[in-house]
């Protein structure tokens, strides 16, 4: 007999991600996806991991199949700080904690940081992912208006900021448009944060990725002391490892090692014993710049596609780094509806609704261009540019006029 289980008002509320969901139906091979953010797995460094975890079972397999502190492994804590500060921010290995993948250091600040009704700003669109693991926490999310150079610091008003807990930003190459903020726009958003009491957190799993763009400070370098901020392994090595990093200023920082505690105990020993081992003497410095060439060249294909095959009523943005590129189509064209007819077609993207916390777009969709290979980017977008070009022409001419 099945006892009844009532579920927690939390969960019944919690929903799929649409991405997530989508990732599903493309796992079949004919289906050529421009939908999940997975980064190409010819770019995860296997032998070089290969032989890191050799050495960390060889030299101390004991420790690493331990148990270990919730902060994380000091010498990985003290790469971290390292590299951080020789990019302008320099903070201390005691605020860095090592998290289960930065998703877990975005569930962990839900935790610490919103009560239910509390005001969370968010970029407009911004990272689902983040979204979900907010919403859990039943914030009051208000969107901080965006144009063509991400967040419109212009119209981040006292009435705006006013009694928010934090605001979520995506300054580099951000998921899922692939834009990135200006400096004086980063200055400008810092300043005003600062001057309404307001936390920023910063998420940066893609910054490393810039396709020949100037390095721009991070906006914790705008803030050392008081800047939260959150990087990934997951891009610049492999997402399989499940690691990032966050850091916050105290006593933020004890209550995050409070609830991984409570969630976790501590990221795995093995897995940030291997990352130290392999990145410990420099390995990204040099493993990164193929990383960059080969989406910069994948991003440069899919942009040529989008000129040749998609219809002049659609636009598009040109991300200089990341793995994303974000398409508008005309208003009256709802991109879900166009992705089943894209599937049916073995092709498929990601609608742009569930990326907004208000107002969702729904005439919006996000591409990725790293997981395909070169060569399928070039088949599956003249598919998709005729399934654009036909849902314009069904719709009424004063639509597209407009
Ligand atoms: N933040 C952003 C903006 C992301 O795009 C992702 C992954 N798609 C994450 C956080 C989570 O990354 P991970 O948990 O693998 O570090």
């Amino acid at each position: 007999m099945n006892t009844p289980i009532v579920l927690s008002q939390r969960a019944q509320a919690l929903t799929s991600s649409a991405i997530r969901e989508i990732l599903k139906v493309t796992e079949r091979p004919e289906v050529i996806s421009f939908a999940g953010g997975l980064p190409s797995a010819s770019t995860f460094p296997v032998e070089r991991l290969h032989a890191a975890t050799d050495k960390v079972l060889t030299d101390a397999p004991q420790a690493a199949l331990q148990y270990g502190p919730t902060e994380g492994f000091a010498p990985l804590r003290e790469w971290v700080a390292e590299r951080l500060t020789r990019a302008g921010a320099p903070v201390p290995a005691s605020r860095v904690l090592i998290v289960t993948g930065s998703q877990q250091g975005l569930d962990l600040l839900g935790k610490t940081l919103i009560d239910e009704g509390s005001k969370v700003l968010v970029e407009t669109p911004s990272y689902l992912g983040a979204l979900q693991s907010f919403s859990l926490f039943r914030p009051a999310f208000a969107s901080m208006p965006s144009d063509d150079g991400g967040i419109d610091t212009d119209a981040l008003t006292p009435a705006l900021l006013d009694g928010a807990r934090f605001m979520y930003c995506l300054p580099n190459f951000q998921n899922p448009t692939g834009k990135r903020l200006s400096l004086e726009r980063r200055k400008a958003l810092v300043a005003k944060a600062l001057a309404a009491g307001v936390p920023v957190v910063e998420d940066d799993p893609y910054g490393e990725l810039s396709y020949g763009g100037e390095h721009l400070p991070s906006l914790l370098s705008l803030n050392p002391e008081g800047g939260i901020y959150m990087g990934s392994f997951s891009k610049v090595l492999a997402p399989g490892l499940r690691l990032g990093y966050v850091v916050a200023p105290e006593p933020l920082y004890a209550k995050l090692v409070q609830a991984k505690q409570a969630a976790d105990l501590h990221t795995p020993s093995f897995s940030q014993r291997i990352v130290y081992e392999t990145v410990r003497d420099g390995f990204l410095d040099e493993h990164i710049p193929t990383i960059r060439d080969l989406y910069a060249h994948q991003c440069q294909l899919m942009l040529q596609a989008l000129a040749e095959h998609f219809p002049p009523a659609a636009t598009w943005t040109r991300p200089e780094g990341g793995m994303f590129i974000w398409v508008t189509l005309p208003q009256g064209i709802d991109t879900t509806a166009l992705l089943a007819q894209a599937i049916a077609r073995n092709v498929a993207f990601v609608p742009g609704a569930p990326f907004y916390a208000t107002d969702p777009q729904v005439n919006t969709l996000r591409l990725s261009f790293v997981t395909v290979p070169a060569e399928k980017i070039e088949t599956g977008m003249k598919v998709l540019g005729e399934l654009v070009s036909e849902a314009i022409a069904a719709l009424p001419a004063s639509a597209v006029a407009a």
